[in-house]
């Protein structure tokens, strides 16, 4: 019998890394989080001098990635080793989104990532954050959840998260991201953001991350 898997997409600031996070954690789940190594590829890529648009060049650095996902067995954020480097903070920047979402749209890219994002489905069972787990990566999941919240609601708690980092930022910058980041992560022609045809629609804008977690939970049980 396969491997349980529960997807979660959807755009940045929606909630669905925290939500992924507590899931797998009250699971006793792994945790695949697709997003990081869109950022880990871009990351390198920076840090090789490489041009983001060389499809052929970051598609070698994308089979060749070294990197090590640490869980926290408490359910906290897990470390990200690049290369031997903690960069679990340095990848979570504006720009590396930036670079991540220009990375992704490349198809050979996408490709040389597909396997290694596979394999993570590992017993007891995996939760899969990213943009594409329902329909391009894990497309016979048990229970797909995508997850949105409006783009004000969205810039309004990076904003805040920055804040608590003691980092500045502004407001109406977030959201132009947030925006223009959206605008590419759906019109792109592979491996679009959207809901797959059997996803559970959720609208984390009013929802406290208890409820969501707890609607999910719900949605998990009915499936088993
Ligand atoms: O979720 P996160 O903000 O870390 O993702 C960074 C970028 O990586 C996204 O804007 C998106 O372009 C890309 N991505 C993707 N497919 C995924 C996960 C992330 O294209 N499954």
């Amino acid at each position: 019998q396969a491997v349980p898997v529960i997807t979660v997409d959807g755009p940045g600031g929606s909630g669905k890394g925290t939500l992924s996070g507590m899931l797998a954690a009250r699971l006793g789940w792994h945790l695949l989080d697709s997003g990081a190594l869109y950022r880990l590829l871009a990351f390198a890529a920076q840090n090789h001098g490489a041009d983001l648009t060389n499809e052929e060049l970051l598609t070698r650095l994308a089979a060749n990635l070294d990197v090590q996902f640490i869980a926290d067995e408490n359910g906290g954020e897990q470390r990200i080793i690049l290369e031997g480097e903690d960069v679990s903070r340095s990848i979570r920047t504006e720009t590396v989104g930036a670079g991540a979402s220009r990375v992704a749209a490349l198809p050979a890219v996408r490709d040389a990532l597909l396997a290694r994002q596979q394999a993570f489905r590992v017993a007891p069972g995996l939760v899969a954050d990213g943009r594409d787990m329902g329909t391009v990566v894990f497309p016979d999941a048990q229970l797909k959840i995508f997850l949105t919240a409006s783009p004000e609601i969205r810039a309004e708690r990076r904003y805040r998260q920055l804040l608590e980092k003691g980092e500045t930022a502004s407001l109406a910058g977030l959201l132009d991201e947030i925006n223009a980041r959206d605008e590419r992560d759906m019109n792109r022609s592979i491996a679009p953001l959207r809901p797959a045809d059997d996803a559970v629609l959720l609208d984390s804008s009013h929802m406290s991350i208890e409820k969501v977690l707890e609607t999910v939970q719900a949605e998990a049980r009915k499936r088993n």
